[in-house]
């Protein structure tokens, strides 16, 4: 069985494993058994790195701002070298900003639309190169509820992560028979910084928990097996999928 799950002798990058999703997937990566190559623009990645070593695989962070064009090719070169291979690619760093339609700013349409989909989008092209030279590799997008629904406040992260499902198709479709598995994650509503205003926010905080099938929000735990299951053998033939990890939201 664990054949299936492991990840032993594979390298992961994770963009955004400081804090919150990025670096509980990270960790579980290590866990099954890949060593890791982290990804963060402002803070440092000491707490991630503790927890890796902890498991006995090797993290290597890149100090990297991802929302400009021209970091990108530096960080895929960086992150080959470290390890000569990369095997699985995670797209997890994200940003959000909130205001209403009517008044959401240039500035923050283009500061979500470069870290949350500019990004993936050349990560994605330039390490995928990097796979299909390999004949095989795993990349797994980071979506959300706002990939299917609209939310509120909320135009270019809603934009953003509605594109990250026509991405992972696009690249699927062509990837797939090159030995590339692209799929997504779409998270519910979890506990991290990104959603620390909604929960500040009473009425809205209590109005989605009350919305939420299981009747709870999600934690960081709750991405890794997910993320191993995408990473690892076991799903050899899912492409193109996106994996709702929510507690029942998208159901209810
Ligand atoms: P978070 O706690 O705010 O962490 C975001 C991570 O992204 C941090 O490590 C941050 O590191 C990194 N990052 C941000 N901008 C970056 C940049 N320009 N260059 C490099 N790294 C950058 O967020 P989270 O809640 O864990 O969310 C992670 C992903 O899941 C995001 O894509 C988010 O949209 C998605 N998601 C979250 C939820 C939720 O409920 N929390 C639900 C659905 C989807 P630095 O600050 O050091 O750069």
């Amino acid at each position: 069985m664990n054949n299936y799950f492991s990840l032993k002798g594979k390298v992961a990058v994770v963009t955004g494993s400081s804090t919150g999703l990025g670096q509980s997937m990270a960790i579980g990566l290590a866990k099954a058994g890949a060593d890791i190559i982290g990804i963060a623009s402002r803070s440092n990645q000491d707490e991630t790195m503790k927890e890796i070593e902890k498991t006995g695989r090797e993290f290597y962070q890149i100090q990297a701002d991802l929302s400009k064009k021209t970091e990108i090719n530096s960080i895929v070169q960086d992150s080959i070298n470290k390890k000569g291979r990369i095997d699985i690619l995670v797209n997890n760093a994200g940003i959000i900003r909130r205001n209403n339609a009517e008044n959401f700013s240039d500035e923050d349409w283009d500061d979500v639309i470069n870290v949350n989909l500019n990004s993936v989008f050349r990560l994605t092209r330039e390490i995928g190169n990097h796979m299909i030279a390999n004949g095989s590799g795993k990349i797994i997008n980071i979506a959300s509820m706002l990939t299917f629904q609209g939310g509120l406040k909320v135009p270019a992260y809603t934009a953003s992560k509605h594109a990250i499902a026509g991405l992972t198709k696009s690249f699927s479709n062509e990837w797939a028979s090159k030995g590339i598995n692209v799929n997504a994650i779409a998270p519910g509503y979890m506990i991290t910084n990104n959603t620390k205003a909604l929960r500040e926010d009473k009425k809205r905080y209590e109005y989605i928990t009350s919305r939420i099938p299981q009747g709870e929000w999600g934690t960081p735990e709750d991405l890794k097996g997910s993320v191993v299951f995408l990473a690892s053998n076991a799903s050899r033939y899912i492409n193109g999928h996106i994996l709702c990890v929510d507690g029942g939201w998208m159901s209810s």
